[in-house]
This record gives structure tokens, sequence and C-alpha cells, in this order.
């Protein structure tokens, strides 16, 4: 079980599992412009950082670091050499640690099974199933 204290924790953590450093950000807003998933996402990618940075967990509770895709078109172009992809990542399995999953197989009607590929069934659990 994954302990997500107040104060720094939360970013203390997301550096500990994404290798990254939160705190080189700039608030520059180059991975928002530049992020293929803002459409439907409710917070930006630089707000999301911002948010880590604060320790806040709203950046936990966000539907942003799902439906992120992992592109990298954010990582490839921050000025600062933030891989928010992995940052991403690193908030989904905290959530996902704890039990917090968006996916749940018996939550998927039987029909739907039959339609979807198997390969996107399979992604689809690797990154939202705890
Ligand atoms: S591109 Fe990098 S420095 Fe700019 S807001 Fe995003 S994470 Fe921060
Ligand atoms: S990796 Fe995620 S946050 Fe970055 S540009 Fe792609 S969808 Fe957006």
């Amino acid at each position: 079980m994954v302990s997500v204290g107040p104060s720094g924790e939360l970013c203390e953590k997301i550096s500990e599992i994404s290798g990254q450093n939160p705190f080189l950000c700039m608030q520059c807003g180059t991975c928002s412009a530049s992020c293929t998933g803002i459409g439907v996402m409710d917070l930006l990618p630089r707000q999301v950082v911002r948010m880590v940075q604060l320790g806040r967990r709203e950046a936990l509770a966000c539907r942003s670091i799902w439906v992120c895709s992992s592109c990298l078109a954010c990582t490839t172009r921050c000025p600062r050499g933030i891989d928010i992809a992995r940052l991403m990542e690193a908030l989904r399995a905290i959530n996902l640690r704890r039990g917090h999953e968006v996916l749940s197989p018996e939550r998927i009607p039987a029909a739907l099974l039959t339609e979807v590929p198997q390969m996107a069934v399979t992604c689809a659990f690797r990154k939202l199933s705890a």
C-alpha cells in the first residue's frame, strides 16, 4: 500500500516512481500546447505538474492522468527535460496500488467483449486496472 500524506509527500512519491523532478517545471505551458489528449482532459498537463509541485491531491483524482495516452509529445518538447508522460504514469500507479481503478473486468458488458479487439481490452486492463 502506497501512503501519500500531506505536504511534500506526494511530490516525493511521484519523483521516486517516475525518476523525474517536478520542481524543474517553470510552467511554460509547452506540454499543454503539445498535448494530443487535451480535448478530453479536465486539467492541462501543465496544471497536473503544478499540482504535483504543490503536493495537491487533485493531481491523483483528475481525469487527465487516465486519458493520457503516453504519446510523449509533451515529453519531447519540454524545455526542462521533464518526462511528463512518466509523471502521469506515476500518478496512475499510485492510484492502482491503492486499488483505485477505472476499469474493473466485472463492469464490462459481455456483449462488448465480443466486439472490442482483444489487444485493446488487454491494453486497457494493463493501464486502467489494479
Ligand atoms: S513543458 Fe515542461 S517546463 Fe513547460 S509547463 Fe510543461 S512540464 Fe513545465
Ligand atoms: S504523453 Fe499524455 S500528457 Fe503528454 S502529450 Fe501525450 S497525452 Fe498529453
